[in-house]
């Protein structure tokens, strides 16, 4: 009870967006199966939070019911969601379409489908403005062409009358970032927003995605699984496995001393991160379905410091000072 109140209190102070105990099931044939459980995290203004996980662990999850975007037959059974001082995953579908789009933007995992082809890209860009303002239509297209500058176009009024097909994946991708811009939000939402670009496309994108957050000050969510992407980019990292955040942590201090029995292993395992080693080591077995979840510790089955008691309980989350969460029970007072 104490912990808990004491996670509230940090929270109380100036964040973009706080996530409390956030749980998200989906019901499928042989029952509920828990995407999210117990999830909570924070993100400061103007502040790169990295939420990392090997596939299937959540991450998209976390973000579409942030979205209020959580595919049915899933939905979000309990926690808060609170952005500008309201707990959004109570409000309706039109007030959630106030926030969706305007003031927390999304840019999706693979360019080559999340736009409209039959749509000239200024028309999709407009689109989302024209929602979420009143503005007249040389206005609207004015913004339009200076987004298109911004994101790296040269020749904005030229890609205005283009279409989605005449465009190479790493030029969609920043077209989905001007629409995800397009409204000054508050909140950026980036799942796996590199997966399926080129190593050198990569990194343009990542260094537009920077150098939009200082500009304009936004939050920003970046979901991965690639460690060495949130290393560049973030201030705060949260690791999630099956479907549970079990590690918060600044990013120096997690680089440099991970804590969790699964961070130490991702980072031990991934070339040039730990320093350390000269041959790689890897996680034994697998992650588990979500329906088929292990009892205790969702880890335990693949940690190598594992007790009796990690294979009876779920451990809670242990924190360390103000900034560090750990749900281990090696970090039990
Ligand atoms: Fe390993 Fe136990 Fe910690 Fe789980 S709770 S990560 S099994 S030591």
């Amino acid at each position: 009870m104490h912990r808990v109140k004491i996670i509230k209190e940090i929270f109380m102070d100036e964040h973009t967006i706080t996530i409390n105990n956030l749980c998200t099931s989906i019901t499928v044939d042989i029952g509920i199966v828990k995407a999210v459980e117990n999830v909570s995290f924070s993100i400061k203004k103007g502040e790169v939070f990295g939420l990392v996980g090997e596939s299937g662990c959540g991450k998209t999850m976390t973000a579409l019911s942030i979205m209020g975007l959580v595919p049915s037959p899933g939905r979000i059974v309990s926690g808060e969601i609170i952005f500008e001082g309201r707990d959004i995953t109570r409000l309706n579908e039109k007030e959630m379409q106030d926030i969706r789009g305007n003031k927390i933007g999304m840019i999706f995992q693979e360019p080559m489908t999340a736009l409209n082809p039959v749509l000239r890209i200024g028309e999709q860009i407009a689109e989302t403005i024209k929602i979420h303002n009143n503005a007249g239509n040389m206005e609207i297209k004015d913004r339009v062409l200076r987004l298109l500058k911004q994101v790296g176009f040269d020749e904005p009024e030229k890609k205005f009358a283009q279409y989605p097909h005449q465009l190479s994946g790493g030029q969609r991708q920043r077209i989905l970032i001007a629409i995800a811009i397009s409204c000054n939000p508050l909140l950026l939402i980036a799942d796996e927003p590199t997966t399926a670009l080129d190593i050198a496309t990569e990194s343009q994108i990542l260094s537009l995605l920077n150098g939009l957050i200082v500009e304009y000050g936004m939050s920003m969510l970046f979901i991965t699984h690639n460690l060495h992407i949130i290393r560049k980019l973030a201030q705060n990292i949260g690791i999630m496995y099956a479907g549970r955040l079990i590690e918060k942590n600044n990013v120096e201090d997690f680089f440099s001393e991970p804590l969790h029995p699964y961070s130490r292993g991702l980072v031990d395992s991934i070339v040039g991160l730990s320093g350390k080693e000269k041959r790689l080591k890897t996680i034994p077995g697998f992650v588990p379905r979500l329906s088929e979840m292990p009892e205790g510790c969702k880890f335990h089955p693949r940690c190598n410091k594992v007790m009796p008691q990690c294979m009876i309980n779920e451990p809670p989350m242990f924190t360390i000072g103000n900034e560090k969460w750990i749900k281990c029970f090696l970090y039990q007072g």
